[in-house]
């Protein structure tokens, strides 16, 4: 497993354990046309323009 497989799972993980409504909640928190963007996982604030969180490796889209 390498370091994208685990941040995937952790994803996974982290996505499986809210409602389907409290998952579409969070990924509207992600705003890709924002100059940055707060991670719902790990508060770290990043620019939207790269796929997955710098702090925690959560993936995006
Ligand atoms: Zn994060």
């Amino acid at each position: 497993m390498d370091l994208a497989d685990g941040a995937e799972l952790i994803h996974d993980q982290w996505k499986s354990g809210l409602s389907p409504e409290e998952a579409a909640a969070a990924e509207q928190i992600v705003d890709f046309d924002a100059d940055e963007t707060t991670c719902p996982a790990c508060q770290t604030i990043f620019r939207p323009d790269i796929p997955m969180c710098p702090g925690c490796g959560l993936r995006f889209g």
